[in-house]
């Protein structure tokens, strides 16, 4: 199964692809932590990205590309994907289709996780994260609140908050989304791929819909 998530910041894409993952056996790659990951590590790739990551804007796409071109030739990919966060444009979303070709390979469902705008701010603003690149859990702290104020429940690290959910930038990426993203619903409703799930419920309720529907769709 090679899935792809679309879905607005705040949607839930992060949550419903590490529990997809872990529930199927895909490997998840998500474009953001790979970035903040190489933004940690001080790679060439995340010095590149970091301002443009820092302003909510979309860091240029040869640095995606070279990312997921590597990241897609892995062999244990072979047993099945879920893409998180990229595509995020037209151009990526042709250099993924290329990308793919290349490796035999091709994608079986894209999923929309559909939330409306209104609580998708609330949703980013109260967003913690576990910044253990093994864990990279998901908190927040009216929804999902730790155990214990600031800490992972599953690994105990220290949670930290984006800076870039910090209200100012988040409009940004919201309207970054509209703009960029956005269209590619229509890209791969036109390849017939498109299944769309509501996002706005608890998180468990979205993943029993998301499940049905793979089931029901028989999503190979
Ligand atoms: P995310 O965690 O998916 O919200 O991504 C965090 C930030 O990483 C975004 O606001 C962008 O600055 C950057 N980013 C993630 N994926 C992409 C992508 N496919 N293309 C360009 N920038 C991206």
């Amino acid at each position: 199964m090679q899935l792809l998530f679309l879905g607005a910041p705040g949607a839930g894409k992060g949550t419903q692809c590490k529990m997809l993952a872990k529930e199927k056996g895909l490997c998840h790659l998500s474009s953001g932590d790979l970035l903040r990951e190489a933004v940690k590590q001080g790679t060439e790739a995340g010095i590149k990205a970091k301002g443009y990551m820092d302003q909510g804007n979309l860091v240029p796409d040869e640095v995606l590309i070279a990312m997921f071109e590597e990241k897609l030739s892995q062999p244990e990919l072979k047993k099945g994907f879920i893409l998180d966060g990229f595509p995020r444009n037209l151009d990526q979303a042709a250099s993924l289709d290329e990308l793919l070709e290349k490796l035999n390979s091709k994608l079986t469902s894209v999923i929309n996780l559909e939330t409306g705008n209104e609580i998708l701010e609330e949703r980013i603003t109260g967003r913690r994260v576990c910044p253990n690149k093994e864990c990279n859990s998901v908190f927040h702290t009216k929804f999902a609140p730790p155990q214990k104020e600031g800490v992972c429940d599953n690994c105990q690290t220290e949670l930290v908050h984006r800076s870039d959910d910090k209200p100012e930038v988040v409009k940004k990426r919201l309207s970054v989304y509209a703009e960029q993203t956005e269209p590619l619903i229509k890209y791969y409703k036109d390849k017939g791929l498109v299944v769309t799930i509501d996002g706005e419920a608890d998180p468990k309720e979205v993943f029993q819909s998301l499940l049905n529907t793979l089931n029901s769709t028989c999503v190979k």
